[in-house]
C-alpha cells in the first residue's frame, strides 16, 4: 500500500532553540524526512534561532551532522544538500533586542508563518512579546509549544494567559507527540470508521481497559529535571490522559479539531477524583545493569515516583461500571506502549471447556511494532471433542501496509506538517490541559505534603507488587509487559 504524500503550502518556519537537543534530534531530521518524501515545497524556509553566534552556513553544517547522527550515515548527499539550502539562521536572545529586526526582514509575505518554541517554557512569554512587538507575528501566524505545559493547574493557566496576550487559541499548537503516532490516530479510525466495535464500546460489553506505557530506561542524565516532575506529571497528565480520552470519548460530530477536542475535554471532566492513597507509586532500585532512581536523581531523599499505577472511572452514561487501569514506569521489563480493551464473557457458556474460555481482548500496540491484535476463541483443531483455544487475529501495520508501513512518518514529522496545514486536531487545547491538571493536582499535592515514600521495585520487573494487587483485588490481572 503506497501512502499518499500531499505537499504542504509554502511556509517560513522559525525554530527558537534551534541549537538544542530537540531541534537536532527530532525537528530538523523530521523536516528532512518530509522534504525527502516530497512533502515540503521548494519554497519552504526553515530559520533557526538561538543565542549561539553562527551564520547560515554554520547552522547548515550543524544540521548536516544532526541528520547524519539521528538518521544514519547512508543519507543521499544531494538530497541533504538540497534540504540544507532551505535553512537559515539568526542569532537571537529571547530576552534581548538583537536579531529581531533581521528575523523580521527574513520573513516573506504571503506564506504560512510558524514559530516553534523549542526552548524552556520560561522563555515563551519573552519570545511571544518580542514577536508581537516587532510585528513579526500577526493573527495568521502559528506558534508551536512543547511539553511540559506547566507543572500544575496554576502554572498552566499562567502559561495559557501569557500566550493569549498575543495569540488566539486557534494559533497555538501544544505538542503532545503521542498524539502524532500513527496508531493513536488509528484509534479514531478503528472506532469511528468501523461498525464492528462501536455497539460494544461501552460498560455493558467492556469489562475493563488497561493502558500501559513501559520504558526500560531509567531517568539517566535527566535525573535532575525528572526529579522535579515524576511519572504523574511527565506521563499521566498528558500522554496517558490523551490516550484515555481517545478510547473513552463519544463520537465527535465531525473530524474537526474543535469537535474532537470538545469530546476529549468531556472525558477529562467526567473522570472521578482518585485519592492519592489509591494510586500506586514506585521507585526503581539499583540492579546489576544500572543505578537506582535515588542515585540517578542524585537526591537520596527523593520521593518522586518513577512508576505510577491507578484505577480511574469515567463517570458518564457510557462508561459507568468499567474501570480504566493506567500504568507507566521506567526501568521495567520491556519497552512497550499498549492499550488493552477486555470485553465481557458471553452471558451463557455452551461449551464444557474446563475453564479454558477467555474473554476477547483488543490489544492496540503503540510501540514497538505498531498494530492491533484481537484475541478470539475457536475450537482447538483435532478430534478431541469441543475444546476451545484462544488465537490472535494479528495485524501488524508493518505487515499489512508493506514497506511503506514500516517507514511511516515519525510523530514529530506528522505534527509539524499539521501545523503548516493549520490542522489542530492532534494538539491539546488550553482547556484540555487545564482540566487534566485540575484532575492530577490533588493527587500530586497530597503526595508532596505527605511523608509516605514510593514503593521500591526491581529493575526489569513489572513494577511494585502493589500494582499487581490493584488488579487482583478486582479479580483481574495486568497483561504481561513484553516487547
Ligand atoms: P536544550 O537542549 O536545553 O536547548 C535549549 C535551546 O534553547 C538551545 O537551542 C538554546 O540555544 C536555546 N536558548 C536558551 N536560552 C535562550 C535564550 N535566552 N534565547 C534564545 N535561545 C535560547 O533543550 P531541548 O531538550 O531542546 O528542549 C527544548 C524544549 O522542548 C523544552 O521546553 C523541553 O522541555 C521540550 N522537550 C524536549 C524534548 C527532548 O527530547 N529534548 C522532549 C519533549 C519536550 P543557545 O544556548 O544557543 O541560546
Amino acid at each position: 500500500m503506497v501512502s499518499r504524500v500531499i505537499p504542504v503550502e509554502a511556509f517560513d518556519l522559525v525554530i527558537f532553540g534551534a541549537t538544542g537537543d530537540l531541534a537536532r534530534r527530532k525537528i530538523v531530521p523530521g523536516l528532512y524526512r518530509r522534504f525527502k518524501a516530497g512533502q515540503l515545497p521548494a519554497s519552504a524556509r526553515i530559520i533557526g534561532a538561538a543565542r549561539t553566534a553562527q551564520d547560515d552556513d554554520g547552522f547548515r553544517a550543524e544540521m548536516r551532522a544532526a541528520i547524519r547522527e539521528f538518521l544514519g550515515d547512508g543519507q543521499d548527499e544531494s538530497s541533504v544538500a538540497a534540504f540544507l539550502d532551505l535553512l537559515g539562521y539568526v542569532a537571537i536572545d529571547a530576552r534581548g533586542s538583537e536579531g529581531w529586526a533581521e528575523l523580521k526582514a527574513r520573513m516573506r509575505p504571503g506564506v504560512v508563518h510558524a514559530f516553534y518554541f523549542s526552548v524552556a517554557p520560561a522563555l515563551f512569554g519573552d519570545i511571544a512579546d518580542r514577536l508581537a512587538d516587532h510585528g513579526i507575528a500577526d493573527q495568521d501566524s502559528r506558534i508551536v509549544v512543547e511539553k511540559p505545559f506547566g507543572r500544575d493547574l496554576q502554572t498552566a493557566r499562567a502559561l495559557n494567559a501569557t500566550l493569549a496576550r498575543h495569540f488566539a487559541e486557534n494559533q497555538i499548537y501544544r505538542i503532545d507527540h503521542y498524539l502524532g503516532k500513527e496508531t493513536v490516530q488509528n484509534l479514531m479510525a478503528v472506532r469511528f470508521a468501523n461498525i464492528l466495535f462501536e455497539p460494544l464500546w461501552n460498560a455493558q460489553y467492556v469489562d475493563h481497559v488497561q493502558i500501559t506505557v513501559a520504558e526500560t530506561v531509567g531517568v539517566g542524565g535527566r535525573g535532575e529535571y525528572y526529579d522535579h516532575s515524576g511519572a504523574m506529571r511527565d506521563m499521566v497528565q498528558n500522554h496517558m490522559m490523551q490516550l484515555l480520552c481517545l478510547i473513552a470519548m463519544e463520537p465527535p460530530y465531525h473530524i474537526d479539531s474543535d469537535a474532537v477536542r470538545d469530546e476529549k475535554l468531556k472525558v477529562i471532566r467526567a473522570l472521578e477524583p482518585v485519592s492519592a492513597d489509591e494510586v500506586v507509586r514506585g521507585q526503581y532500585l539499583a540492579g546489576r545493569d544500572g543505578p537506582g532512581y535515588l542515585d540517578d536523581a542524585e537526591n537520596p531523599e527523593s520521593r518522586t515516583e518513577s512508576f505510577v499505577a491507578l484505577k480511574v472511572h469515567v463517570a458518564n452514561w457510557r462508561w459507568t461500571g468499567t474501570p480504566f487501569y493506567l500504568r507507566t514506569g521506567k526501568r521495567l521489563r520491556a519497552r512497550t506502549s499498549e492499550i488493552v480493551i477486555t470485553f465481557k464473557e458471553p452471558p451463557h457458556s455452551l461449551f464444557d471447556d474446563g475453564g479454558s474460555h477467555k474473554a476477547n481482548q483488543l490489544v492496540i500496540r503503540l510501540q514497538p511494532d505498531e498494530g492491533m491484535v484481537l484475541t478470539m476463541m475457536i475450537k482447538e483443531p483435532g478430534p478431541g471433542g469441543m475444546r476451545l483455544v484462544q488465537v490472535p487475529l494479528d495485524m501488524s501495520f508493518a505487515d499489512a501496509l508493506g514497506p511503506e508501513g514500516s517507514d511511516m512518518p515519525d510523530a514529530y514529522e506528522r505534527l509539524i506538517m499539521d501545523v503548516i496545514r493549520g490542522n489542530q486536531t492532534l494538539f491539546m487545547r488550553g482547556d484540555e490541559v487545564e482540566a487534566a491538571w485540575a484532575w492530577t493536582d490533588p493527587i500530586i499535592a497530597a503526595w508532596e505534603h505527605g511523608t509516605k515514600r514510593p514503593e521500591p521495585y526491581d529493575p526489569g520487573s513489572s513494577g511494585p507488587e502493589e500494582a499487581l494487587r490493584l488488579l487482583h483485588r478486582d479479580n483481574r490481572r495486568w497483561r504481561e509487559i513484553r516487547s
